[in-house]
C-alpha cells in the first residue's frame, strides 16, 4: 500500500495562476507545496536584473489592483494571505500610434477616451458610445458577483439567487465575440480596425476571435479599477504572494522542475522532479501550459480525448521578440506615456514583427533604472520556428539585425533612441521557451477559428481525476488578472473536492 500523501495539494509552477491557487488554498487550511523550475517565482510576471536595471520579463500593464467591486482579483489575492503592495496609477492605458496618422490615447477617464475617439470618427459618435457601453454591461454583471468556480453547482445556484439579472446578462454574452457586437453599432472600416487592435493588443487575435466577456472586462476595468503598476516592478506581485504563502504555512521550492505527473489507476497522485525526488498529494494542480502538461508531464500518446478536442479548437499563439533596453532619459520627450503600440500598416497587424508593444515602467517607478536612465521594453510577435537551426554566431547576428529593425521603427516615436542606448538584452521565442518553461515560448492559446465566445475554454478540472489546470490555458485566458481569476476558481473547486471550507 502507498504511503499517505504528505500534502493536500501540489502546484506545479509559480506563475500568478499557480500562486493564487496556492495562496487561496493555504488560506482555506490546505497543506500546499509549490514546485517551481526557475530560481524565482512569477513566470511571465517575473523579472531580471542587469547593469542596474530591473526589467519585467513580460507583463507590465496590470489590471486587478482596483479597490472596489469584485474584479480586483490581484488586490484580493494578496489580501487573502495578509500581504499588500504599493501601486502607482497609470492614467493612460495606451498611446496608440496607428496607420494614417491615427494617434490616440486611452485615458482612464471614460468620457475623455470616448470624446477623443469620437473626434477622430465624428460620423460614428453614437456607435462608439453604444459599443463601449455594451462592454460596460458585461463588466457590471461580473463586477457584482464573487468570481469563483463555474464548475461548482452550489456556488452557481447561490450566485444566481443573489444576482439573477447579472447572471442572465453574462449567459447572454458568454457565446459572443467582440467583433460581432462592434459591427452591430459601427460600420467605418478604419474604426473596426481600431477595435481589432484594441482586442489584439492583449488577446493577440482580432475582435472576431476575442470573447466578449474578456473584452467587456478589459475595455471597462481600465476606466474603473484602472491600470496600476506595482512599486518595485511587476515581479513584486509574485514575491508578495510567496511571502503570504509561506506566512500562512505553505511551502515553495525553486529549481524544482517537475518532469512527470504520477498516476495510479488513472488518477493523479504525485509528481516526479528532474532530480528524481517524488512528492505525493491528494490533488495536483498544473500551472504549466496545457501543451506541456498533456504532452510532456503526462504521456502524449495517452492524451485524453477532451484535450485532443481542445487542441483542435485552440492553437499556440506566437511568442515574442523582446528588446529590454536601458536608454538615456533625454530620449523620452516630456509627457511620454508608459505604454505604446506602434503599427504602420493595418494588413500587418497580426504578422510577425507587425505590431510593436512598448512599456516604459520607469516613467511610473524611476527606481527601476539608474538615475538619468529609463527602461524601454519593446516586444513584437515572433514564431519559434524562425529562430531554429542557426549556429550560435548566426543566431546572434539574426538577433542583432532584428533588434535593429525594431529600433529603426521606434525612432519614429522616440527620435534619438539608437544614439541614447545604454544597455540592450534581446530575447527571442527560444529565450521565452527556456526561461518561462512554455512550449515554443507561446504567449498562450488562441482560437484556430471563430468560436462561440468563451464557451470553448476549459475550466480547471481535467479528464484525469485528481489533476487540475490553472493559468492562461483555462477560463478566462491570458493576462495577470485573468489567470488570477482562474486561480480563485481552481482553488475553490479543489477546496470543495477536498471537503475544505470553501
Ligand atoms: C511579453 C509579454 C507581455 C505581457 N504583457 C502583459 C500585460 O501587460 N498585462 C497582463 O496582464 N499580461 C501580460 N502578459 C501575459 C501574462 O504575463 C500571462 O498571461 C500570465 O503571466 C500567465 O500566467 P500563468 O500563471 O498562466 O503562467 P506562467 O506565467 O507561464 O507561469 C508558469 C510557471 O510554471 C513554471 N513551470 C512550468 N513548467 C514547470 C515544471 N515542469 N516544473 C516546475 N515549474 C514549472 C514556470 O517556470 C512558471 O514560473 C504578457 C506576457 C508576455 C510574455
Amino acid at each position: 500500500m502507498s504511503a499517505a500523501p504528505a500534502f493536500d495539494v501540489i502546484v506545479i509552477g509559480s506563475g500568478i495562476g499557480g500562486l493564487v491557487t496556492a495562496t487561496q488554498l493555504v488560506a482555506k487550511g490546505a497543506k500546499v507545496l509549490v514546485l517551481e523550475r526557475y530560481v524565482i517565482p512569477g513566470g511571465s510576471a517575473g523579472y531580471f536584473e542587469r547593469a542596474g536595471y530591473r526589467f519585467d520579463v513580460g507583463a507590465s500593464m496590470i489590471f486587478g489592483f482596483g479597490t472596489q467591486g469584485t474584479t480586483n482579483l490581484l488586490t484580493r489575492a494578496l489580501d487573502a494571505v495578509d500581504v499588500s503592495l504599493e501601486t502607482i496609477p497609470d492614467f493612460v492605458q495606451i498611446h496608440y500610434h496607428l496607420p494614417n496618422g491615427l494617434e490616440l490615447k486611452v485615458h482612464q477617464d471614460y468620457k475623455k477616451f470616448l470624446q477623443q475617439l469620437q473626434l477622430h470618427f465624428p460620423h460614428e459618435r453614437q456607435g462608439i458610445r453604444q459599443f463601449y457601453d455594451e462592454c460596460w454591461k458585461v463588466f457590471n454583471c461580473l463586477n457584482q458577483m464573487e468570481l469563483l468556480s463555474l464548475e461548482e453547482p452550489r456556488y452557481l445556484a447561490r450566485v444566481f439567487f443573489q444576482h439573477p439579472l447579472a447572471c442572465l446578462g453574462l449567459v447572454k454574452y458568454l457565446p459572443q465575440n467582440a467583433g460581432d457586437v462592434a459591427r452591430r453599432y459601427i460600420s467605418d472600416p478604419q474604426l473596426l480596425q481600431f477595435i481589432d487592435m484594441e482586442c489584439y493588443c492583449w488577446s493577440v487575435v482580432p475582435a472576431d476571435l476575442t470573447p466578449m466577456i474578456n473584452a467587456g472586462m478589459v475595455f471597462s476595468d481600465r476606466h474603473y479599477g484602472g491600470i496600476n503598476y506595482p512599486k518595485g516592478g511587476v515581479g513584486q506581485i509574485a514575491q508578495k504572494l510567496v511571502e503570504g504563502l509561506e506566512k500562512a504555512g505553505g511551502q515553495i521550492q525553486y529549481q524544482a522542475r517537475v518532469t512527470k505527473i504520477l498516476t495510479e489507476s488513472g488518477r493523479a497522485v504525485g509528481v516526479k522532479l528532474a532530480n528524481g525526488k517524488v512528492y505525493r498529494a491528494k490533488r495536483i494542480v498544473s500551472n504549466s501550459t496545457r501543451w506541456d502538461t498533456f504532452e510532456k508531464l503526462l504521456p502524449a500518446d495517452e492524451m485524453p480525448v477532451s484535450e485532443k478536442q481542445w487542441q483542435q479548437r485552440y492553437q499556440k499563439s506566437p511568442s515574442f521578440l523582446s528588446l529590454h533596453l536601458g536608454v538615456a532619459a533625454e530620449v523620452l520627450p516630456k509627457g511620454t506615456e508608459c505604454h505604446h503600440i506602434l503599427l504602420e500598416n493595418w494588413d500587418k497587424m497580426a504578422d510577425p514583427e507587425g505590431t510593436i508593444f512598448v512599456s516604459i515602467p520607469t516613467l511610473l517607478d524611476p527606481e527601476l533604472a539608474p538615475v538619468g536612465y529609463d527602461i524601454i521594453h519593446a516586444f513584437t510577435p515572433s514564431w519559434v520556428e524562425d529562430w531554429q537551426g542557426f549556429s550560435p554566431n548566426e543566431y546572434e547576428q539574426k538577433k542583432e539585425t532584428a533588434a535593429g529593425r525594431i529600433i529603426e521603427r521606434l525612432e519614429k516615436i522616440f527620435p534619438g533612441l539608437d544614439a541614447g542606448l545604454d544597455y540592450m538584452e534581446i530575447g527571442t521565442p527560444k529565450t521565452h521557451r527556456r526561461f518561462l518553461g512554455r512550449e515554443d515560448g507561446t504567449y498562450g492559446p488562441i482560437p484556430r477559428r471563430k468560436l462561440l465566445g468563451l464557451l470553448g475554454m476549459p475550466f480547471n478540472r481535467t479528464a484525469i481525476p485528481g489533476l487540475y489546470c490553472v493559468g492562461d490555458g483555462t477560463f478566462p485566458g491570458q493576462g495577470l488578472n485573468a489567470v488570477a481569476f482562474s486561480g480563485f476558481a481552481c482553488a475553490h473547486r479543489v477546496a470543495v473536492d477536498l471537503g475544505l471550507k470553501s
